[in-house]
This record gives C-alpha cells, structure tokens and sequence, in this order.
C-alpha cells in the first residue's frame, strides 16, 4: 500500500472541477508511486513506466487537457481517438446524470428493454446508411468485433454453409484486444502473446502505398492492394471465407490512407465472392472522416459496420454493430435466440450518453464542417510539414492526419532514406510533443493526429506550429547525436 497520506485526498479533490485546476493540491510524486504500486496499463510496460512516472491528467476543457502540475496540453489525439465533440460538454454530463437518477442500469436480456437504448438505436439507424435497420449493443469497440465474428459464422450457420467460417482481415490492423479482436487485428505484438490468433482467421497485406507501393501509381497500387483479397479468397477456397474486416482508414496502425481505388475493389471482390464485407469504423465513424460512416466516403456497402470510441466521445464506454439487412434478415427470420449479449449491452447511461453526443454533432454541423471546412484547412496546413528536413510524407484525411520521420528526402518518397528503427526516432519526438503541450502519437516513425472536431481553424493553426516547433527540436537533437 502507499505510505503517503496526502495522495488519497489530493486523488478526491480531483474529482471536483475547481479543485482540479488548482495543481498545488496534487502530490504528484505520490499518485505516481500509487499508480506503479497498483495500477497496470494497457499496453504498457510497468517496470518501464515506474521509472519514469506517469503524467497524471486531471481536467479537460475543449482541445486542451491539464496534468495535475496545472501544464496545459492540445489534445491532438482525442483521448484515444474518441473525445469527438471536444472536453467539458455540460449537456452529456446533465444526461448521464439524469438517466442515472432515473434508471441507472436494466438488462435487456429477458424481454426487457429501456428508453435510452431504443431511441439511440432508432437514431443510428436514421443517421446510418440506408441498409442498416438494427444495431446490437455492446461495452466497447473490441466486444463489437467479437459480435461481428459470431454474428457472420452464424449467419453462414442459419443458410446451411457450416464451413464458410473463414474471415480475413489484413496485416497491420487493430479491431481491438479481446481474443477475437486481437486475432481480427494484424498487430505482430498482439500475437506474439497468447498464441493467437485463433483458428479461422488469416490475413492479407495493408494497402500501404509508403511501404509497398514502389514502382506504381498511388491508384494502380491501390487495385493490386484489393488483388491481395482475391487471392487469399481462392487460396482459402470461397466456400470456406464467411467476411472480409477493415478499418476504412487504419487508425492505430498508423493512420494508413487507402488510394481511392482500394475500397470499390474490395467492394466488387467480396461481391464476387459473396463474402460478407464488415467496416470496422470504430474510428472512422461520427465524423471523424466528414461523413456519419467513412464507407459513404469510400462508396462501399459493407453488411457490418462495427462502432464505439466516437458514439460518446468517449465520456461513458459503449459499442456495438450496426447489422445490415442482409444479416438482420437471415438472424431474425431464421435465427430464434442469437446466444450472444453483454450484461452492458444497452446501457441505459451509455445510451443517454450518446444520444447526447449525437445531438451535439448534429446541431453544431461537425460532420458537415470536417467535410467542407476544418477538414481541407486542416489537411491544407498540415501538408505544409512536408517541407520540413525530417518529413518524408504528410497527409490526411478528414480530422485524421500522419507524417513520416525520415533521415534524407528524395524525389520519389520511397526513395526517402529512413531512420534505423532501433533508433526510435518518432519516441523521440513524441516526448518533445509531450512536454511542449502537444499530444501526437508516435507508430514507429510515423507521427499522427486524431484532433477533436470541434477544433477550429485558429487551433489547426497553433497546433500545426507546435508540431513544427516540436519536429524542429527533434531534428537539432537527431542531429546532434549524430543520425542524419
Ligand atoms: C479502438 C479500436 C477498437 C477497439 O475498441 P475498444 O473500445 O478499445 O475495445 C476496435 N477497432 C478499431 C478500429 C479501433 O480503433
């Protein structure tokens, strides 16, 4: 246990808004010391992160978040690409706390369901594409592609097709960290631990131009990205492939932008094939991309859209799928009971949550301005970084954008000469990020934002000078250690 008496009550004040701005109450030491002793983080090395010492995050307020040293920081990641409607929104806290003081939790396992949940699923089914009628609720992203995986094999299951339980998803992406999300994601280092991924799961490469397009046009690379579907389609054997799983856009691998030709064509090959295409827009949903659902973006139908971190900005967990006619149909008419559900599934605060979020976006026209008005400055400024010595390659997409660290700059960007991996040089420059007020993530070498979208045109402009302040720092320090 911790010996510090002063770490509890300063851990309390936190809680009350006034008190978290006012940093002389935090022991930061001691939360710190608590928080190696007791609480292990995703993702994270703990020994590693005992020596340094988490930086304690105690309130938000719009793009910006403050640590308990009173440090102000520009969110360029969202949380964790979630908190789209921005930090402090008054109105989602009055719901949740208003559904909590009304009916803070009810199952809807036993023919029983409550007022939140059908509204929000009435109202994902209006704001969804047109073959989207049902909505299966779940506590977060990675359940919502657990959903997916025993929704399609029973889908296949009810038509009689008991082999086509085969799903392919792609090297590189993440659709979460149960067993089946993780099997679902491409991620080597989620693999390498627990032998996954399981059984009935393969994957294809990622459409990424940087890495594998040499030699082609962004557009012909894209048509043989897709190629690598087919392929794997006949090498499975089409009677044996149930769904095809994809990020619209990548997100944590690294904000991987498809060219414009790769979606269509997996489109006409799951068609082909008859498989069924699931959209994991986990991120790429709610605006993120300037449509409700970045498949209206890509001109794809998908059978499945998975959804979470966005539908609440984060401010209370919840997922889910959106279920497409062509499954609803066969589950519902042929199914009888689907054993599958969460105790969390359509939670009535969560609803609340996001029923609140939703109307946020919508009055303030946030997906409307990531399409027409924030979304081409923001990629307008941050293509300026291209012409920085350490970025090989910046782009964007709606309010998701990343650049490339590189050691020298060529004409043709694979030519670009890279850093040594081992070298770590996009860690580096996060913790320049980091410590001048500016949140952007590091997926090896490749810097990336998922900024909140209320962000205005005046913020996309201080944050596009921090990141140039920050890259210039990397690169004095790049250089004086002698690695360019
Ligand atoms: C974050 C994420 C998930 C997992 O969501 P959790 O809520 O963390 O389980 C799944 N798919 C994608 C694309 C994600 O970005």
């Amino acid at each position: 246990m911790s010996a510090n008496p002063l770490a509890p009550s300063a851990a309390l004040v936190a809680s009350v808004k006034s008190a978290a701005a006012r940093p002389e109450l935090f022991d930061t030491a001691a939360i710190q010391q608590m928080d190696t002793a007791h609480y292990m983080h995703p993702f994270t090395d703990t020994k590693a992160l005992g020596e340094q010492g988490a930086r304690v995050m105690v309130r938000g307020e719009g793009i910006y978040v403050w640590d308990s040293q009173g440090k102000k920081v520009l969110d360029g990641m969202s949380g964790l690409w979630c908190v789209n409607v921005g930090y402090g929104r008054t109105s989602i806290s009055e719901a949740v706390y208003r559904q909590m003081e009304t009916l803070p939790f009810y199952n809807s396992f036993f023919n029983t369901t409550n007022l939140p949940a059908v509204q929000l699923a009435t109202k994902l089914c209006e704001i969804s594409p047109p073959q989207f009628k049902h909505v299966f609720f779940t506590g977060s992203g990675s359940e919502g592609n657990d959903t997916n995986l025993r929704m399609v094999r029973r889908y296949w299951d009810l038509l009689g097709y008991k082999e086509r339980h085969t799903i392919i998803s792609r090297h590189n992406a993440y659709h979460g960290s149960t067993v089946a999300g993780a099997s679902l994601g491409g991620m080597s280092g989620m693999h390498e631990q627990g032998g996954l991924p399981i059984p009935g799961i393969v994957h294809i490469g990622q459409p990424n131009y940087l890495e594998s397009g040499r030699g082609m046009t962004e557009q012909e690379f894209g048509i043989k990205a897709a190629s690598w579907l087919e392929e794997k389609i006949l090498e499975v054997g089409p009677e044996k492939v149930a769904a095809f799983i994809g990020e619209p856009v990548q997100g944590a691998g690294g904000v991987i932008i498809p060219p414009a030709s790769y979606w269509p064509e997996i489109q006409r090959i799951c068609d082909k094939y008859g498989v069924l295409l699931i959209a994991d827009e986990v991120i790429c949903g709610f605006g993120r991309l300037g449509k409700w659902f970045a498949s209206e973006l890509f001109g794809i139908k998908p059978d499945l859209i998975t959804f979470a971190k966005g539908v609440t900005s984060g401010y209370v967990p919840l997922g889910g799928v959106l279920v497409g006619d062509r499954v609803a149909d066969v589950l519902i008419e042929k199914g009888g009971d689907f054993n599958h559900g969460f105790t969390y599934s359509g939670h009535p605060v969560a609803c609340a949550a996001a029923l609140e979020n939703i109307r946020i976006i919508e009055e303030e026209k946030l997906v409307e301005r990531v399409a027409n008005d924030t979304g081409p400055y923001l990629k307008q400024r941050f293509a300026t970084l291209a012409d920085h010595p350490l970025v090989g390659f910046a782009d964007s997409c709606g309010f998701v954008a990343g650049l490339n660290l590189v050691r020298s700059k060529a004409a043709v960007v694979h030519d670009n000469v890279e850093f040594d991996p081992a070298l770590a040089v996009g860690m580096i420059c996060r913790g320049y990020m980091f410590n001048n007020g500016m949140i952007m993530r590091a997926v090896g070498d490749r810097m990336i934002i998922a900024p909140p979208l209320v962000m205005t045109r005046a913020q996309i402009d201080e944050m596009v000078a921090l990141i140039r302040h920050c890259l210039d720092l990397t690169y004095a320090d790049v250089k004086e250690r002698g690695w360019l």
